[in-house]
């Protein structure tokens, strides 16, 4: 379980990006985070992997504080995909999969083996794209050996920032329809990062709609959509309040 306990996060130029922020999110939940731009859902998901370090609160996994914890060790268990996935361009398909778990001391034989298995759960033949370079992939290609790279560690956590925000719509809603099946599969708590409602009501078990730092309502996409909290979540999600 992934707790927010009054988490405050002040830049040091003086940003108040994310204000007293309380949220708790279940294992094996996929939890949405939007809101419009600058409200804070970078900072709050790279708080969960200490890039960033609250200024006050704390973030609790699994009951303990991620602040007493080695950076390192953390990021083994929590997987993280952006936007511009930043895929090795020397390597092939299969060993920027395999990346992670080899350098964590796995037997490369065994590494590929998993790789591969994961390229063809996010939808790709191994076979046909294994040995592919990333600039011979489709930018919806590119993601989807982020996110097998992202799971072969086979982390609890998996930390997802506008993961399909760079392709088009029709590659976008394959993607999502592919990760639910996916998520279905193997269950990680997500926290996933979209200004897109229609992507945050499709994919989240429940939803984060973030305003200028705060949780405006967290609820399932049903009663955010049929019952928003307040004037500013009835306006972002387009609804009659
Ligand atoms: P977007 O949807 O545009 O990615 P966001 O909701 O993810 O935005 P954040 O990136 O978390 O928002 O930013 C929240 C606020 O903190 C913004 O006002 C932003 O300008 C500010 N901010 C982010 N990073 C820094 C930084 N390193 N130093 C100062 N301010 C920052």
């Amino acid at each position: 379980m992934l707790l927010f306990d009054h988490v405050t996060k002040r830049y040091p130029d003086g940003t108040l990006a994310v204000d007293d922020l309380c949220l708790e999110v279940a294992r094996g939940e996929l939890v949405t985070l939007v809101g419009p731009s600058g409200c804070g859902k970078t900072t709050t998901m790279k708080m969960v992997n200490r890039l960033e370090a609250p200024t006050s609160g704390r973030v609790l996994l699994d009951g303990e504080d991620i602040a007493d914890q080695d950076p390192v060790r953390l990021r083994r268990r929590i997987g993280y995909v952006i936007q511009q996935v930043g895929l090795f361009p020397h390597k092939t398909v299969l060993d920027n999969t395999a990346t992670v778990p080899v350098l964590l001391g796995e037997r490369r034989t065994a590494a590929r083996r998993r790789a591969a298995e994961l390229l063809e759960l996010v939808g790709l033949d191994p076979a046909v794209y294994g040995g592919r370079y990333p600039d011979q992939l489709s930018g919806g290609q590119r993601q989807r050996v982020g996110v097998a790279r992202a799971l072969a560690a086979d982390p609890p956590v998996l930390l997802m920032d506008e993961p399909f925000g760079a392709v088009d719509p029709v590659v976008r809603e394959r993607l999502q329809s592919e990760f639910l099946r996916l998520q279905a599969e193997v269950r990680k708590t997500v926290l996933f990062v979209t200004h897109d409602i229609e992507e945050a009501v499709r994919l989240g078990d429940r939803i984060a709609v973030f305003g200028q730092g705060r949780v405006a309502q967290f609820d399932t996409p049903a009663t955010v959509l049929g019952a928003p909290a307040t004037e500013e979540v009835a306006s972002f999600v387009g609804s009659d309040r």
